[in-house]
């Protein structure tokens, strides 16, 4: 078992020179086989192998990822996490992710920052008024929060806002205060502590290359470390989801895009909550060393590099000046790429394949961090127990098949709208 940190801990710590701190998990050599194999480092892997183990009392699990921990969506993405979903297949999902938020830190006893500092969702037409009312409505039957501003309680907000913009004036909001930020990586440090410290093997520069399958099942991975061998092998790899599941011969309703992120240098405090354009795709945060963090549309073409375009680039600025003028002299330090797993209705799938022993977590699109700790839960519960989790219970492979699409945003099946 590691150190449980604690305040005295720390204390005691600064005060002898803080040569007590170890590394936080071991670096194992892989086992010949395992009893839970889940492919992906990531936040959602992470997090499975955290619930299987401390959840669902399972062991013999090891976490395989390509390179390390934490290098992939889950430490580039812009730390939102909220629940403010509308339609019924996702609204308890993502209510459960965020009650699970609000415990984590003490779950797991490690600072990830969690920060409930409030999103809003700006509204600029009437028509959309009533679409956010109807939201906020669905997000309250489902026992989460939701608050509709008028102009005037965002003006005392955010003074500074763009309100009689000619194309886009603002006249209210749809308010989540649980909503906010976390700080994403830490997310990645506190699940791979937590599996570790229950026994769960996690192995860095481990790529699965391939899959051996006999008579329908799963028997284990061919890896660049070795043949692995599972029961049960679940693969959480987002943006790589298609070409890990070619290895065992699987095409998706998957597409993978580039999602781009941007940081300015530190300005004082500007704004204390999370705000999204409701006219185009743009939204900002501040982090707490000031800088403006914010984002927008995914790049339009297929792409697997970790890096965008200047065109969306180009776009997103033009948010960003449409709603606050003011950060028109601001200069961006930082921008970098993820790739995205985009399904054909914007939702994503945790389910069995036709494969047995084999699982899929997947299809998170641009929406995928806030559900970390949900998605991790219910991918281990389908694991462990091979029935779905009552929350994620719509976000099966057939719903395509069955005209059962979850499309919040009413896009169709075209991956580069969701
Ligand atoms: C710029 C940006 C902004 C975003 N903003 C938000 C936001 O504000 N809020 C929100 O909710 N979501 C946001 N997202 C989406 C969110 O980050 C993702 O949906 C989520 O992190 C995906 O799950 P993951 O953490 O498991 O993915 P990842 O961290 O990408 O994990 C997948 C892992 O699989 C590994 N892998 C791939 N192939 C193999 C292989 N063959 N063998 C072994 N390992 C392999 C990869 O190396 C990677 O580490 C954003 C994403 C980006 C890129």
């Amino acid at each position: 078992m590691g150190v449980r940190y604690s305040g005295f801990r720390v204390i005691a710590e600064a005060l002898t020179g803080h040569k007590g701190w170890k590394p936080v998990w071991r670096d194992p050599e892989p086992k010949p086989d395992y009893d839970y194999i889940i492919v992906g480092g990531g936040g959602h892997g992470l997090a499975t192998a955290y619930y299987l183990a401390r959840q669902f009392g399972q062991s013999r699990i090891a976490v395989l990822e390509k390179g390390y921990l934490g290098g992939g969506n889950v430490g580039r993405n812009t730390t939102i996490i909220r629940s403010n979903y509308l339609l019924d297949g996702n609204e308890p999902f993502y209510e459960f992710s965020l009650k699970l938020w609000e415990g984590l830190e003490q779950d797991f006893n490690y600072n990830a920052m969690v920060s409930q500092r409030g999103i809003i969702n700006l509204i600029h037409t009437d028509a959309q008024r009533d679409a956010f009312t109807r939201r906020a409505n669905a997000m309250i039957l489902h026992g989460a929060d939701a608050e509709m501003l008028s102009r005037e309680q965002v003006r005392s907000m955010y003074p500074w806002l763009n309100f009689d913009n000619a194309r886009f004036p603002i006249k209210g909001a749809l308010m989540q205060p649980r909503g906010g930020t976390v700080r994403h990586d830490a997310v990645a440090w506190g699940y791979a502590r937590g599996a570790d410290m229950r026994g769960v093997d996690l192995i860095q520069n481990c790529e699965v290359t391939g899959m051996r399958i006999d008579n329908g099942r799963i028997l284990g991975v061919e890896t660049t470390r070795g043949y692995i061998g599972a029961k049960k092998v679940g693969v959480a790899v987002a943006g790589s989801s298609s070409r890990v599941m070619a290895h065992a011969g699987l095409r998706l309703p998957i597409e993978s895009h580039v999602l781009q992120a941007f940081v300015s240098e530190g300005l004082k405090p500007l704004i204390d909550g999370v705000m999204t354009f409701g006219a185009g795709h743009f939204y900002v945060s501040q982090s707490d060393k000031g800088g403006l963090v914010f984002g927008g549309d995914i790049d339009g073409y297929n792409s697997y590099a970790q890096r965008g375009n200047l065109p969306v680039i180009e776009d997103v600025a033009e948010g960003g000046m449409a709603l606050m003028p003011a950060i028109g002299r601001v200069r961006l330090l930082r921008a970098w790429g993820g790739i995205m797993d985009m399904s054909m209705d914007g939702s994503p799938i945790i389910d069995r394949t036709g494969i047995e022993g084999l699982y899929f977590n997947g299809g998170w699109c641009y929406g995928g961090f806030k559900a970390t700790p949900a998605s991790g839960w219910c991918f281990a519960h389908l694991l462990a127990r091979d029935e779905p989790h009552p929350t994620a219970r719509a976000y099966r492979f057939d719903r395509f098949l069955r005209g059962l699409m979850i499309d919040e945003k009413g896009q169709g099946a075209t991956p580069n709208l969701h």
